[in-house]
């Protein structure tokens, strides 16, 4: 049974194709771990799924349901949303009002939806900043902004683009802590990580991209000492 299915998706930019007939499909309540070097294509696939991009081929159904060709707000309401790698918030709300505003996307109610952003703000751990300006953040604290929003548009699956990324080494535990809490309460993730030991800790299966074309799709223990994965790894160490 698949509740995301991505089926043969390529999408070029000029002489680039920065993802090339991906094809695996994501089960309910499913972790699956993203990885691959700089460049692979990972980013790229987030915006075909959510509908930043239209890919030139291939299709992304959700429980069956087309979401190609759909605007982002479409996707999101239909029950994908996502995190991006470069963090934008808006600087000058509040925490408090960030997160409303991706509550505002399943309700009018602005009472309503505060008290929903204050449950969420609780439930990543931001309960103190909850007044704060979003500038004021570090970057560990933009990464929970970041999945506060996502989370409070009610999403059915959640695509996380380099959560630890750029934040200090001590904040990463904490991190993947909220990940797993929110995986164990039931959400469907489907997560970009460039750290192997941080997704081979989380995922239950890990799909490997490499110049835009799937490699290795398994087991994180397989898929880590897969060949060609390693290869791709230990290439990008050289050319570093
Ligand atoms: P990753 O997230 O795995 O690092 P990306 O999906 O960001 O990789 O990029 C894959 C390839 O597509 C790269 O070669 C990148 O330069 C290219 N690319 C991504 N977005 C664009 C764009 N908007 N215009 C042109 N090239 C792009
Ligand atoms: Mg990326």
């Amino acid at each position: 049974m698949s509740l995301l299915s991505i089926s043969g998706i390529t999408k070029r930019f000029g002489g680039i194709t920065a993802n090339k007939g991906i094809t695996f499909d994501v089960a309910p309540g499913e972790l699956v771990g993203i990885i691959g070097p700089n460049g692979a294509g990972k980013s790229t696939l987030f915006e075909c799924i959510s509908g930043f991009y239209h890919p030139d081929e291939g299709e992304v159904r959700l429980d069956g349901q087309r979401l190609t060709g759909l605007s982002p707000d479409v996707v999101c309401r239909r029950g994908v949303a996502r995190t991006f790698q470069k963090l934008r918030p808006f600087q000058g709300l509040t925490v408090l009002d960030n997160v409303t505003v991706g509550a505002l996307t399943r309700t009018k109610d602005v009472k309503h939806a505060r008290a929903q952003a204050r449950e969420i703000l609780a439930k990543v751990g931001l309960t103190e900043k909850t007044d704060s300006y979003a500038r004021t953040l570090s970057t560990g604290q933009r990464k929970r902004l970041e999945l506060a929003r996502a989370l409070a548009t009610q999403p059915r699956v959640l695509l996380l683009d380099e959560v630890t990324a750029g934040v200090d080494q001590r904040t990463i535990p904490g991190l993947v802590q909220l990940v797993r809490d929110l995986h164990a309460g039931g959400l469907t993730l489907l997560v970009i990580e460039h750290n192997m030991r941080v997704i081979t800790a989380v995922a239950q299966r890990i799909v490997a991209l490499y110049l835009g074309e799937v490699i290795a799709d398994g087991a994180p223990d397989v898929v880590a000492r897969d060949r060609r994965v390693v290869e791709a790894y230990l290439g990008q160490a050289y050319v570093q």
